[in-house]
């Protein structure tokens, strides 16, 4: 109490507040009781007459959340207890999912752009008209290939999957794609070109069961809070590897943090590898020949590569001791279960698909695969990025198949019942390729659903450049705020997680149930019903007569499984999966009740037609923009809290996850380069790349690197600095390398303050 409140007077008032409120909750209401549901005391008020269980529509991890329903009415979340992935964890996201349904700018009725370039609600009869009108035009003008989707990793696997279906069997679309081309399709093709199958082999009890783990250009401490609490609960000790230029909060717990030079990491595995076939001269068990000679190809090529690697430039690109790689080495050697796991650090790369394989490689040579604790894992990001990666039909044809394949596209007709030629026979242009013909003017009319590609894609200033150029945008939506949205010439609003039903498939091929347990606000329609009116207004409805619920489209895309690696077709319904826990995919017809939790390739057979994995490499590339005088620190994206989750389209909503984030854009500096820059704490700087600046402010840690910075993704204003690079074969960008200066000026509204650094040199470009 502060001294002016200490007189008799208001010490008295406080007093009797004290005893005597006359507003606010009852004290009955306040009162705990037993709430039931094994929810301990809760308010009376609190206490659900039922929950129900649904898997979090944020992040890959897949938790079951216990939704509570009173009288019909989700009031709460709980962590389910009994869920294989979670068992009774949630991290800040999961407990705030539903507050973020209630936001004040949800899109309740559709919205069309009028001649003022005003959206203005219109009826749904008038948005459907118009979608099919404008987009019918651009075809008959310019070709089928003239309009073109974006999807997300955000819907159920039934929406993505009619989605595919309508667009391009329906309307005749060639090019789609979706936002998991941002993270995980560089693991996409390396699991396809190692195993033939775009198949991660994990199981999450493997982060229990390793005895050395080697988490790559991943931070589970905050981008997957409950696969960390599943290393945490670890009864093995382990070794805990952390490859990570920045000393981030998962390499703090580490037991081996190598702080490599961004982007060296392809270089450090193969050094590895190297180091390891070496030392087979003198402990022959230094690496698995049985497993190799028994489960693999291409290792005498691989080994004859890796003959011409120069260690002492692994050690100089790295910048990783000689010493240090061969103790990293030898804890990989001696571990008796090793995993290795990445997320985007690897994905988000020049060379993304090399990296991941050589992860991948080390995992074969030393015969860390199929048993308990090993592997080499990708972890996705996005709830449904697995189901997107398999049913999406965007650059892969329904059930992980080929569209150039003349079979695969004569199994899909066959199970569909549709005229085979409506399958396109050329693949998808991939998201960038879409955006080159946008450029062109090839592609005139766009249709984004549930992505924000206006924040979260790389170089935004182009971006934009590209988006101005559409004759329509379609954006289909939650939020009519979010900066994609607010461009639409037509905006569909779309009902989200809670509103609808469907399954997720999480990082570890768990099919899991996501339940409708709230009424969509005002017009709102889930993605699913969207789908299917679009289908009846363009004509094509009766091609999708069988598609008339996610019940009914769960049956069809068993039967898209069946035979494929992903054969799931012994999943009898969504009361199977309910009652399971979930279930991992492969579960063919007539197999037993299947085990909580199951990995891959225990029996050491791969999906390669002669059963054997393959070893995949390369020569590493350098950095596509190395830094220079000019633009002397190299930047690295990537997420910066436990409660952020991508562009912030729904995480800002929650006032919980709000004040649990720093609320405006920062850049972390390492002391020496403030020093260096003459930049002081919390003090605004201006970071400036070749393809923009943007204004943050500084926060000075020793976690970072000299000579690099950090921002995290979450700012709309953080790709403004990113590049156009992308890896050759999984066309995904590369986020994390950009060379940017930083300067004590601010620039605002193109008027230049404060002291602008000036670099000796300036660098050629
Ligand atoms: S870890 Fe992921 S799936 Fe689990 S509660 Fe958090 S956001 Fe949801």
């Amino acid at each position: 109490m502060s001294q002016l409140d200490s007189t008799p007077r208001s010490l008295g008032r406080e007093l009797q507040s004290l005893v005597w409120q006359p507003h606010g909750p009852l004290t009955r209401e306040l009162q705990q009781a037993p709430a039931g549901f094994g929810l301990g005391q809760l308010p009376q008020t609190r206490h659900p007459d039922r929950t129900i269980g649904s898997v979090c529509g944020f992040c890959s991890v897949g938790c079951q959340l216990r939704v509570h329903l009173k009288e019909g009415v989700a009031i709460d979340v709980t962590p389910a207890p009994d869920y294989p992935v979670n068992v009774g964890m949630a991290c800040p996201k999961g407990w705030q999912a539903l507050s973020v349904l209630k936001a004040d700018d949800r899109a309740t009725t559709p919205m069309l752009k009028d001649a003022a370039g005003v959206l203005r609600p219109v009826d749904w009869e008038t948005a459907l008209q118009t979608f099919t009108r404008k987009f019918q035009e651009i075809q008959r003008q310019h070709g089928p290939e003239s309009v073109a989707f974006l999807s997300t990793g955000q819907i159920a696997t039934e929406e993505m999957a009619l989605l595919g279906a309508v667009a391009k069997f329906g309307m005749g679309m060639v090019h789609g794609d979706g936002n998991t081309r941002q993270c995980m399709a560089s693991a996409v093709v390396a699991y396809k070109e190692a195993f033939g199958f775009d198949a991660p082999p994990l199981t999450y009890r493997d982060l229990e069961e390793s005895d050395v783990i080697v988490l790559v250009g991943a931070n589970p401490c905050i981008a997957h809070p409950i696969l960390w609490e599943r290393i945490v609960r670890n009864r093995h000790r382990p070794e805990l590897i952390v490859v990570d230029p920045r000393r981030t909060e998962t390499a703090m717990q580490a037991t081996q943090h190598l702080a490599i030079r961004p982007k060296s990491d392809l270089l450090l595995f193969y050094g590895l590898a190297r180091i390891l076939i070496d030392r087979e001269a003198i402990d022959k068990k230094a690496i698995d020949r049985e497993f190799i000679n028994r489960h693999c190809t291409g290792f005498e090529e691989f080994e004859s590569f890796l003959r011409d690697l120069c260690l002492d430039e692994v050690v100089a690109e790295t910048g990783i001791s000689l010493e240090r790689l061969q103790s990293i080495a030898r804890l990989i050697q001696n571990g008796r279960r090793v995993s290795f796991w990445w997320t985007m650090g690897v994905n988000q790369s020049h060379q993304g698909v090399r990296t991941a394989q050589s992860l991948i490689n080390l995992a074969l040579m030393t015969g860390n695969i199929g048993r308990p604790g090993t592997g080499a894992h990708s972890i996705t990001g996005q709830c449904n990025a697995m189901g997107s990666r398999l049913f999406s039909n965007t650059t892969g044809l329904l059930g992980g198949r080929n569209f150039t394949d003349p079979q695969h596209r004569s199994e899909v007709a066959r199970i569909l019942q549709i005229d085979e030629t409506r399958i396109p026979s050329v693949n998808s242009a991939s998201y960038h390729e879409i955006l080159e013909q946008i450029d062109a003017g090839k592609i005139r009319g766009l249709w984004v659903i549930g992505t924000n590609p206006a924040h979260s894609w790389i170089d935004q200033n182009q971006f934009q450049q590209v988006l101005d150029k559409l004759d329509f945008l379609v954006v289909q939506d939650m939020y009519t705020t979010t900066e994609t949205a607010r461009q639409a010439d037509l905006l569909l609003p779309a009902a989200g997680w809670g509103e609808k039903e469907g399954t997720f498939i999480n990082s570890e091929r768990r099919i899991g149930l996501i339940r409708k347990v709230s009424a969509a606000p005002g017009q709102a329609l889930a993605d699913f019903s969207i789908f299917r009116l679009i289908a009846e207004y363009w004509g094509c409805g009766e091609l999708f007569r069988e598609w008339n619920s996610p019940a009914a489209v769960f049956q069809i895309l068993k039967r898209l499984s069946r035979h494929q690696p992903c054969d799931f077709s012994g999943v009898t319904d969504y009361r199977m999966l309910e009652v399971c826990g979930g279930i991992q995919w492969p579960l063919p017809e007539g197999s037993p009740q299947p085990s909580a939790e199951r990995r891959l390739f225990e029996d050491g057979r791969f999906f390669h037609a002669d059963g054997r994995a393959k070893f995949c490499f390369e020569a590493s590339r350098p950095l596509p923009e190395p830094v220079c005088s000019e633009y002397p620190l190299l930047l690295l994206t990537g997420r910066g809290t436990a409660v952020q989750w991508h562009t912030q389209t729904r995480t800002a909503k929650s006032a919980v996850l709000r004040k649990l984030a720093p609320s405006e854009i920062y850049v972390e500096i390492h002391p020496q380069d403030a020093r260096r820059l003459g930049v002081e704490p919390h003090q605004k700087v201006t970071v400036t790349s070749r393809r923009g600046h943007l204004l943050a402010r500084a926060f000075i840690t020793a976690s970072v690197p000299v000579g690099q910075a950090f921002i995290p993704m979450h700012y709309p204003e953080t790709n403004r600095l990113t590049q156009g690079v992308f890896d050759p074969w999984s066309k995904q960008p590369a986020y994390k390398s950009s060379a940017v200066r930083i300067s004590t000026a601010t620039t605002v509204a193109g008027v230049v303050t404060g002291r602008e650094i000036v670099y000796p040199e300036s660098c050629e470009h």
